[in-house]
């Protein structure tokens, strides 16, 4: 048998971190649900080629990243390494692409193999959103402030700065990698070793580059926006504008891409120097040319996803849901009564812990390690006037009543 141990770069999710984990999802579900995007859920296993063909050969995820298995049938699968990819595939084998504009939002575990540390898993877990049949800039506007009333919601939207770029459509970008390989052809020998690869594949992601030495040559790169076509320049006023008209704030970072093939245009990021390395929080852009690499017809589309693990260590303790009332029967005859009174307390609506056998001072032992707000006694001499001893556990008074009236006496508990 393995070693009992959880996999290098996955987490147990236990009391608090699962409570912090729920409120992410339920804050931006609720949020999502606001601007009209539904929930959608896609299996977390795809074939390869989903990922592979979209993702685009040379980026890091697909050379690096993929879990990639054969299944008993022989068929070549991915453990899903981001969301979009399997969203685009549900639109064509779902044929919804007469249904724009899709609007949807999703929230699951995501596959990657990458080196664990802090805000770095190899299962980690994402919300996003995706927008799909909507070509104007009022679309990419909109999932930007869909993404800031989530961060909002989740009370870390201060904490956070909006970074925003274009990539420009297939014009600017063909014309930009051209001159970009130029200049950085002239430092080859001085750039990482995962750069001068880059430089050959996929030079763009150059631009953000972590290394020291790389960043410096990037500094005097040229500059995206020099490069981009009349179109494409009005496209990224139009973005900007709309997010001025909504007040949303925003730093221009020419340096910023998306480490995936098929985005255009629009590049944002949600970053916090609170996560030391690990300090974007949220990423997103468009991604037209999508879902005709797939084989289907050119749609555009647009959205963004986050990492909950990233968000949660900004919120800090989820808030917590109502407080109990621990039903403690005591001997055989109370015990058999409080299964009954909790079962009742419960369907009317309470928060109900049941002590299962041990009697008086092992209820109220787990009652004060729960937090409860107050303990309804059931022994002998409750049964035999047909009632119950309520204790508030804040102040300790206790209340003898009936348990016809037990529900509205402990209504101030709820
Ligand atoms: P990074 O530069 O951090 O590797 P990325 O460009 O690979 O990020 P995306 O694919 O854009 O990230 O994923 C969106 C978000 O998902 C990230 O901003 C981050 O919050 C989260 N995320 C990505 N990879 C991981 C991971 N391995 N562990 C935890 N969260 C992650
Ligand atoms: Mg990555």
């Amino acid at each position: 048998m393995a070693k009992l141990q959880p996999v290098r770069g996955t987490r147990d999710l236990i009391g608090e971190d699962s409570r912090s984990h729920i409120h992410v999802i339920d804050a931006a579900r609720a949020a999502a649900g606001r601007y009209g995007y539904t929930p959608i859920e896609t299996p977390v296993f795809e074939f390869t080629d989903v990922f592979q063909r979209t993702l685009g050969e040379t980026s890091d995820i697909v050379t690096k990243e993929m879990y990639t298995f054969e299944d008993k049938g022989g068929d070549s699968l991915t453990l899903r390494p981001e969301g979009t990819a399997g969203i685009a595939r549900a639109v064509l084998s779902g044929g919804l692409q007469n249904e724009m504009p899709l609007k949807w939002c999703y929230a699951g575990p995501m596959f990657r193999h990458e080196r664990p540390q802090k805000g770095r898993l190899r299962q980690f877990h994402q919300i996003g959103a995706e927008l799909i049949g909507v070509a104007d800039p009022v679309g990419d506007v909109e999932v930007i402030a869909l993404a800031a009333a989530t961060l909002d919601a989740l009370s870390v939207l201060p904490a956070t700065t909006l970074e925003l770029n274009t990539l420009g459509d297939g014009e600017s970008r063909d014309a930009y990698r051209q001159a970009l390989v130029a200049y950085l052809e002239g430092f080859r020998d001085r750039l990482s070793e995962d750069s001068q690869q880059r430089l050959d594949r996929n030079p763009l992601r150059i631009l953000d580059s972590k290394n020291a030495g790389d960043k410096t040559i990037v500094a005097d790169a040229p500059s995206f926006s020099d490069y981009l076509t009349p179109d494409a320049q009005a496209f990224f006023d139009a973005v900007r504008g709309g997010l001025d008209d909504l007040g949303i704030a925003y730093q221009l970072n020419p340096r910023l891409v998306r480490g995936l093939d098929y985005y255009c245009h629009t590049a944002f990021e949600f970053t916090t120097d609170q996560l030391g390395a690990q300090g974007t929080v949220l990423a997103g852009g468009r991604y037209d040319g999508l879902i005709e690499m797939m084989g289907g017809q050119p749609t555009p589309g647009v959205g963004w996803a986050a990492g909950i693990e990233r968000l949660s260590m900004l919120t800090g303790p989820a808030p917590t849901g109502p407080r109990a009332v621990s039903v403690i029967g005591i001997g055989a005859a109370g015990e058999k009564v409080a299964v009954k009174v909790a079962q009742d307390l419960r369907q009317s609506g309470f928060t109900v812990e049941l002590n299962y056998r041990g009697g008086l001072k092992r209820g109220l032992k787990r009652a004060d390690k729960i937090g409860a707000a107050a303990a309804v006694f059931l022994g002998e001499d409750e049964l035999a006037r047909d009632g119950a001893t309520v204790r508030n556990l804040d102040d300790g008074s206790q209340t003898d009543v009936t348990l016809a009236e037990l529900k509205d006496h402990l209504a101030a508990y709820r």
